[in-house]
């Protein structure tokens, strides 16, 4: 089957958009997925990390814990109460203003104050006063230290919380302060075992504990940047010796004193911290020392095996089997270590935020007393927690689609044109058949039927008439001399005769003659009811016409006729060899004539 070659490529064009268009719609959807999917990986991931804690909140909860003396206590309701100012005050005020300024909460307190009650606490010149037994005190030298409450005796710890408290608050400049004495007062503290001990700590006496020892560190390294005072080695290294003196090879953890149980985690961070605090230098030499002493990745094991509770993910004091219990001092102790020495990773942080931010309560505080919320407040800045929540993902930006049913209506297009162009086609061709058959009816020269299709209707008619019993007359006619006329003015003129004759004889004929070319110059009129008399009357007719007429090639024509009608027997053979003897009848007879075939009396049908 052929096709219009121009709506076949309409077609493919069809055919190629619906695929383009069908590869965006799939293409799109692809991206909108995987833009889908991203964004629903980092909305979980979004949901799953947005801890937050609200500083404004906590320090508000500490600041309604002030007495307009400048200190603090952990119960608000007893505020006001004389029983409060007692051996834990300092402490408490040293933790709330270290909570306050990690916070950035110290605008909001009044300073003064509280600086004035730190100060209160100072013994400027302890020498002066009657102190216990001091194990290296010396003449000569001047000492200065803070106790817990005046008339009580200075101490490592009140000094330690009162000189964090005046750092903290800018107050470490006061001219009623002699740092040089604290340096003497902290320093003469330090046993030749390297370890110190405490006043304050009366129990232990003048024995060297880690937990004094780190008390000291910490109050020195405030000196000594305050000071620009380098430690001296022998105090560092001292302090070197006694961790490594408390060191419990068995577990790899420390104890308070050497060649004691290890019985909490607190001792692994007072290890630590006190060689950090006590080592001159840039925090990678402080890293170092540290590393030097401490076999870390063994006590990080301990660490993890006896205080780590995984179901919080923090840790415990003490490392009594069934005693267990998440502690956020421990924790938060355990995490500075584990972030000044790089090991964060070992835990989960995640998990322990959680646990951490589960705690806090509306009122902005996470646990009992001030110190707890000091330590989840630490927790929370050393895991890097924000104190805002994150921005939420961007849900993404889906570019309009190209709707499903284009690819469909390119797809229809596309059949429809080809439709279009086999219908065009068809008709294209009923055109050429219809042509092709009117040649094959028609004579080429002279426009009426041709012998062929005589053949078929002169056999229909004859069948018409006998069935009927219609007469049915036969004429045929053939050009006198017309060997001459192309002889003479050649074989154009001649065609031209041709269709002149025809023209001529055409219009004579009804509308029911049947008027066909039998071949050469030879015609045949079927003419149905029509007698052989009418039909001889036509032939009369036509006979005169013919004569009458001035031909283009200027010489007068004559034609010869021979007419016959159907007899009852006849068949198409015997109908036209008569009707052609007769006019070769009429032509032996000298041309220009009508000769016909039978008689009136024996014509078979009447009229
Ligand atoms: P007669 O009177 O005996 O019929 O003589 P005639 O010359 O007409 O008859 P003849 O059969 O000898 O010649 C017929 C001529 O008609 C011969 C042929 O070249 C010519 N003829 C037949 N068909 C055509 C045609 O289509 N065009 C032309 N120009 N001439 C034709
Ligand atoms: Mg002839
Ligand atoms: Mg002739």
């Amino acid at each position: 089957m052929r096709i219009n070659k121009v709506l076949l490529l309409l077609a493919a064009g069809l055919v190629a958009f619906a695929i383009f268009f069908q590869w965006q719609i799939a293409d799109h959807t692809r991206k909108n997925f995987v833009l889908e999917s991203q964004y629903l990986i980092a909305l979980e991931d979004h949901q799953e990390h947005n801890f937050f804690y609200t500083p404004r909140t906590t320090i508000q909860w500490v600041v309604n814990r002030q007495n307009p003396s400048g200190y603090f206590v952990d119960n608000p309701d007893m505020l006001f109460e004389p029983s409060q100012l007692n051996d834990s005050t300092l402490r408490a005020t040293r933790y709330a203003i270290s909570t306050l300024s990690d916070l950035d909460g110290m605008v909001t307190i009044n300073r003064m104050a509280v600086g004035e009650f730190i100060l209160g606490l100072y013994e400027a010149d302890i020498k002066s006063k009657s102190v216990p037994v001091y194990s290296k005190y010396e003449s000569g030298t001047q000492y200065a230290g803070f106790k817990t409450l005046p008339g009580k005796v200075a101490g490592v710890r009140p000094t330690m919380d009162a000189l964090i408290t005046l750092d903290a608050l800018g107050f470490l400049d006061d001219p009623r302060l002699d740092l040089e004495r604290v340096w003497n007062f902290i320093t003469a503290h330090q046993n030749p075992d390297g370890g110190f001990w405490d006043e304050h700590y009366p129990k232990q006496g003048m024995n060297s504990s880690l937990k004094c020892t780190s008390f000291a560190g910490r109050a020195l390294e405030i000196l000594h940047r305050h000071m620009q005072r380098p430690f001296p080695e022998e105090l560092s290294e001292g302090i070197k010796q006694f961790v490594s003196a408390s060191h419990d090879p068995k577990t790899g953890g420390y104890s308070g004193q050497p060649h004691k149980p290890v019985k909490d985690s607190y001792n692994a961070f007072r290890a630590f911290i006190s060689i950090w605090n006590t080592t001159n230098g840039s925090d990678a030499a402080k890293f170092e020392a540290v590393k030097n002493t401490i076999n870390l990745s063994r006590l990080v094991d301990c660490i993890l095996q006896q205080y780590y509770l995984p179901e919080q993910g923090a840790f415990c004091r003490n490392n009594i089997s069934g005693k267990k219990e998440p502690s956020i001092k421990a924790t938060h102790l355990i995490i500075w270590l584990l972030q000044d020495m790089k090991l964060l990773d070992r835990v989960d942080i995640d998990q322990l935020s959680r646990y951490v931010i589960s705690l806090r309560t509306s009122g902005g505080q996470y646990g009992g007393d001030i110190y707890t919320t000091y330590s989840a407040i630490g927790l929370l800045q050393k895991m890097g927690i924000p104190t805002r929540p994150r921005p939420e993902p961007k849900k993404p930006n889906k570019p309009a689609n190209i709707p499903s049913y284009v690819p469909a209506i390119f797809v229809i297009a596309a059949l429809v044109t080809l439709l279009l162009g086999f219908q065009e086609k068809r008709l294209e061709l009923e055109e050429i058949n219809k042509a092709l058959s009117k040649q094959a009816n028609f004579d080429g020269l002279t426009g009426i039927y041709n012998r062929q299709i005589f053949d078929t209707i002169i056999k229909q008619e004859m069948e018409k008439a006998t069935r009927y019993q219609r007469p049915l007359a036969l004429i045929m006619f053939d050009i006198d001399d017309f060997k001459q006329v192309n002889d003479n003015f050649g074989h154009l003129a001649g065609d031209l005769v041709l269709k002149e004759i025809t023209q001529l004889v055409k219009v004579a004929l009804r509308d029911s003659d049947i008027f066909a070319r039998w071949g050469g110059e030879e015609f045949i009129i079927l003419a149905p009811e029509t007698t052989l008399d009418g039909a001889e009357q036509l032939a009369e007719k036509l006979r005169e016409m013919v004569s009458a007429k001035t031909f283009s090639v200027g010489k007068e024509i004559t034609v010869s006729f021979g007419v016959s009608d159907l007899q009852k027997a006849d068949i198409m053979v015997s109908l036209v060899n008569r009707t052609d003897s007769a006019m070769l009848e009429a032509k032996r007879l000298g041309k220009n004539r009508i000769r016909t075939s039978g008689s009136p009396s024996e014509k078979p049908f009447e009229s």
